[in-house]
């Protein structure tokens, strides 16, 4: 029987919720590529519940005891105190969601000497050592699309609400204001701008489909180039890379994966060959873009806002630039965890433990290292390394209301 421990977001500050604003979830067949959403034999939860935070517990736990397993679920990650150092240590299986990463390093695989797999409930890996966890031979998995379509909806809104001067125009109103001249000085319509995104996989290619109705002129960098049909449908320019891209555009957005080839991308100097009032939009990882480079940027005028829902470590320090820098839209880490991403999250997390516990082989398109290499989905868009580097910082940030393992 296996350990499984498992790494969740705290409850919301007043309790977990008794109702939701919602009674159900649009029935969704597949997603946009024809790929299947997740097929777990049942499921344990309503879709549309809290499933993310630490009484959500992924609605795991029914089926997981049922199974003779151990299931430990904690928020509290960080630090060599931690509730999860210490729950490791025996551990088979961890799972976590970007969102609260339990950040697993080097250090933390040589303590964790059962581990078998690390199951990443949503998308993006980076917050496992994947050059660690191949040497050790431990399957790193991941739900393949189940929030790629929530996060192209966050970036539309995001790129919108900087564009319109959204957020300064709602806090006017917030504190009794009506100063229209002050909110349109920094409004624009996108009607015409270029924009361009770093990565045009299943969140970069939703974005460009989602941005040709306002008609925008659009551009994309990507390690493969998307069929000629698809740019000739969508109208999209190519770029070698995203250096050669980001001069022509008023607008970037990034969604590649962090990696060793895409860390710190947005230097001084990427953000230099910027246009003059461009703005940038990452909703993909924090530590794409360079912390002091881009409060610089936005102090200097040369940056006219950033938004995204990305930092590092996570959670961000109290102190972290980008929570005072001027022009910025930034929110905590929500845009793949909305309820209707929850729901399909974990359904997938079911999926990989079922097949894990089967011994039936976990979909190619959810693995991202498996027998020691890359694989399937990260074999296509990771390249070898780690990217977990400083994520000790997390620690830094105190937790109002940790709640105990169970
Ligand atoms: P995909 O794998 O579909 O797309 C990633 C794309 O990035 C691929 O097309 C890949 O290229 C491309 N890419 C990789 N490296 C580079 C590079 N150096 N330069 C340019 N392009 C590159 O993943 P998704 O679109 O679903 O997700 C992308 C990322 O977004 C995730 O890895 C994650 O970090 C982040 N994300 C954030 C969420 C949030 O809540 N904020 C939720 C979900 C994801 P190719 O495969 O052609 O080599």
């Amino acid at each position: 029987m296996a350990k499984i421990l498992c790494v969740l977001y705290d409850d919301p500050a007043d309790g977990y919720p008794t109702s939701y604003p919602r009674d159900d979830l649009p029935h969704i067949e597949r997603y946009p590529d024809g790929q299947t959403l997740p097929t777990p034999k049942a499921i344990d939860f309503q879709p549309g519940q809290l499933l993310g935070s630490v009484s959500g517990e992924l609605g795991l736990r029914k089926f997981l005891e049922s199974g003779g397993h151990q299931f430990v679920v904690t928020s509290d990650k960080d630090g060599p105190d931690s509730v999860f150092e210490r729950e490791l240590v025996d551990a088979d299986i961890v799972i976590s969601q970007p969102f609260w990463p339990a950040y697993m390093t080097a250090e933390r695989f040589a303590k964790a000497r059962n581990l078998k797999m690390v199951v990443t409930a949503g998308i993006g890996s980076d917050h496992t050592d994947l050059q660690a966890a191949a040497e050790r031979g431990v399957t790193v998995a991941e739900v393949t699309y189940c929030n790629s379509i929530s996060v192209a909806e966050h970036v539309v809104m995001m790129i919108l609400g900087l564009a319109r001067n959204y957020l300064p125009s709602w806090e006017d109103v917030k504190a009794g204001g009506w100063d229209i001249a002050e909110c349109a000085a920094r409004s624009y319509d996108i009607e015409g701008m270029h924009v361009g995104t770093v990565a045009a996989g299943r969140i970069g290619s939703a974005v460009l489909r989602r941005l040709k109705p306002f008609d925008v002129h659009l551009h994309y960098t990507d390690r493969h180039r998307l069929p000629p049909e698809v740019e000739q449908e969508l109208g999209v320019t190519f770029h070698e890379s995203a250096a050669d891209m980001v001069p022509h555009c008023d607008v970037v957005t990034i969604n590649a994966p962090l990696h060793p080839e895409t860390e710190n991308l947005f230097d001084e100097a990427m953000i230099a060959r910027m246009k003059r009032g461009a703005y940038l939009v990452n909703t993909a990882r924090g530590k794409i873009a360079n912390r002091d480079a881009v409060a610089a940027a936005l102090r200097s005028g040369h940056l006219a806002g950033y938004a995204g829902d990305v930092w590092f470590p996570q959670p961000a320090p109290r102190d972290h630039p980008w929570r005072t820098m001027p022009h910025h839209g930034m929110t905590p880490h929500i845009s793949g965890t909305s309820l209707s991403a929850q729901a399909r999250y974990a359904a997938g997390t079911r999926e990989i433990l079922e097949c894990f516990f089967e011994g039936r082989p976990i979909r190619d398109e959810y693995l991202i290292v498996q027998g020691g290499k890359l694989a399937g989905t990260g074999a296509h868009s990771y390249s070898e390394g780690d990217a977990t580097g400083g994520s000790e910082e997390a620690a830094r940030y105190e937790m109002p209301n940790p709640i105990p393992a169970q």
